[in-house]
Order: C-alpha cells, then sequence, then structure tokens
C-alpha cells in the first residue's frame, strides 16, 4: 500500500470548512475488475488521461483513496464516511484486513480530536465507509467518537440489517464491529434520507449503489460541495455513466442515478468530493464530447 499520510487538503464554503483526512491511497483495482462492463476497448479509449494519476501506467490498476471529510460549521463538526479502520478482521477484503493506519494521527494533525466530533455520516454502509465507527479498546470495539451521534439513513440500516443482503455483499463480520456496537451504545440514530443537519450541511438520497445511499451536501442554501460517496469510484465513469462498479447494489437504479448526477452538476460551480478519487479527491464536474470528466482541483 502506499503513502498513508499527505499533506492535508481543505476547502473553505463561507463560514465552513471541510478537511480530508486520509486513511490510505494506492493503485488497488484492475479496471474491469472493479468496472465489470469495462472492455478493454473502452479502457483504451481512456487510457491516456487516466494515466498517470488516476491508473497506474506500471501496474494498470485504478488508483484509489480512502479518506473521511470532516465539516465544520459555526455549530457543528461532522465526520463523512469512516473508511476500513484498524484490527478488523476482513478475511475476504485483504486490503482492510488487520490493518494498522495512521488514521487517527491524520485526523489530530487535521486539528481534529475524537471527541471533538459532534456527527458521524456514512453515505452507505459498505465496510469501508463504516470502519472508523469503532476501534478496539482491551479486546472491546467502542465508539471511536464518543460524543457523536452516528446518523443512519433508515432505508440503508433497514436493508443491511437482513443477514441475507449483508451475505451477498459480505460474509466479513463488518456489522458486528463495526454497526452492531455503535446501535448498541446508544449513540445511533436513524434518519430520513433528506435530514437537514442545520441550515448549512443536508444528505440527499441519490439510492442505486446501495438502497439508501445519500450524499452529503454543504450550502447556504444553494449547494457548493456535494460528497458524493460511491455514485462513482473512478472518473472513468464520468466518461462512462453506464459503467457500474462490481459493488452496486441495484445496477440499473445506480447507472440512472449516476447519469442524473452527473447532468445536474456538470458545468456548474458546485464541488464534488467522491469518496475514492485520488489525491486531491475534489474537483468538478464538465461536459465533454457528448459525456463528462472530471476536471480536479488543483489548489496545492
Ligand atoms: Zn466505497
Amino acid at each position: 500500500m502506499n503513502a498513508t499520510t499527505g499533506p492535508i487538503y481543505r476547502w473553505r464554503v463561507g463560514e465552513v470548512e471541510i478537511t480530508r483526512v486520509l486513511e490510505f491511497e494506492a493503485a488497488l483495482f484492475e479496471p474491469a475488475v472493479i468496472h465489470p462492463e469495462a472492455s478493454p476497448e473502452i479502457i483504451e479509449r481512456h487510457r491516456a488521461w487516466l494515466e498517470p494519476t488516476s491508473m497506474d501506467p506500471v501496474s494498470g490498476l485504478m488508483i484509489f483513496a480512502f479518506h473521511s471529510m470532516v465539516i465544520k460549521t459555526p455549530r457543528a463538526t461532522i465526520l463523512v464516511d469512516t473508511c476500513s479502520g484498524n484490527d478488523k478482521e476482513r478475511p475476504h477484503k485483504l486490503r482492510y484486513h488487520r490493518k494498522n493506519w495512521p488514521y487517527l494521527a491524520n485526523l489530530a494533525a487535521a486539528g481534529c480530536a475524537p471527541e471533538e466530533i459532534d456527527f458521524v455520516l456514512c453515505t452507505h454502509l459498505h465496510a469501508d465507509h463504516v470502519g472508523w465507527n469503532t476501534r478496539l479498546l482491551n479486546g472491546r470495539w467502542v465508539p471511536t467518537f464518543p460524543n457523536a451521534r452516528y446518523l443512519f439513513a433508515r432505508e440503508e440500516w433497514d436493508y443491511w440489517r437482513v443477514a441475507e443482503w449483508r451475505a451477498a455483499y459480505t460474509t466479513d463480520p463488518y456489522y458486528e464491529d463495526s454497526l452492531l456496537p455503535i446501535m448498541e451504545s446508544g449513540q445511533a440514530e436513524l434518519v430520513a434520507t433528506d435530514y437537514a443537519l442545520d441550515d448549512r450541511v443536508w444528505i440527499e438520497p441519490w439510492l442505486g449503489h446501495t438502497p439508501g445511499h445519500i450524499c452529503v451536501v454543504v450550502g447556504c442554501p444553494q449547494p457548493s460541495v456535494v460528497l458524493s460517496g460511491d455514485i462513482m469510484h473512478t472518473p472513468l465513469q464520468c466518461a462512462e455513466p453506464a459503467l457500474n462498479s462490481c459493488f452496486c447494489v441495484d445496477a440499473e437504479m445506480a447507472r440512472a442515478t449516476r447519469r442524473r448526477f452527473l447532468e445536474t452538476f456538470a458545468d456548474t460551480p458546485v464541488m464534488i468530493i467522491p469518496a475514492h478519487f485520488r489525491t486531491p479527491s475534489a474537483g468538478w464536474i464538465r461536459s465533454y464530447d457528448g459525456s463528462f470528466r472530471f476536471h480536479f482541483d488543483c489548489l496545492r
């Protein structure tokens, strides 16, 4: 795995500050594995602009980042998506298995202590978005953020609490080690998919990748920044919106949602921060040649 520390990436929207906290970034997936419908022809068509920043020219693997975003408003500190976590048993997902990432050190470097987090939001409940919900302390999984309310979209929770749906995704015990302890601690709160945390931060349903997948919107009152979760895993999906990831639960809805998302935000000033785009992870959607491209922020 590659770098796990790096410069602080921070964006400001009026009085709101958004800071990226990296867990890790690595060339990780073959394009045809993460996007099963990506033919060799499709990859070749886009190779020139994907390399070297989004696709490693040596291995041919797509580069993925795993990060949280800390949103600081005048009233609250909100942590969005909690990556894969440390010490988790993930024998079927080895990229997350028994890791020891300096995530909490990176959070500290971003100027934030776990006690300061008021809200934890997960765009959806896949294993790589809930890991730091908990940490291992004296052999028990305890909430990493002791003062936070963890907000889960009710539709998302209701889906993944069914063992059969979880088993179709993975038999790794992420529900047991990263979700149940939050429920049992009394810190979880099930909310609607259009819940407003305050007048500057709210969530919206953008369903399909998972049944209760939400985006987190920062704005006042118009959206300025959208944390788009896993609507797109790689910039290739901007150019080829019909390509799903191998993790999309509802293939047709995921495609329709992705296209609607791209059409909604293309050529607007709204900054988009997907959950896995490589550093610096933020940018804008632009129309290009009958489809779209992702223009990464090059602020630093
Ligand atoms: Zn993900």
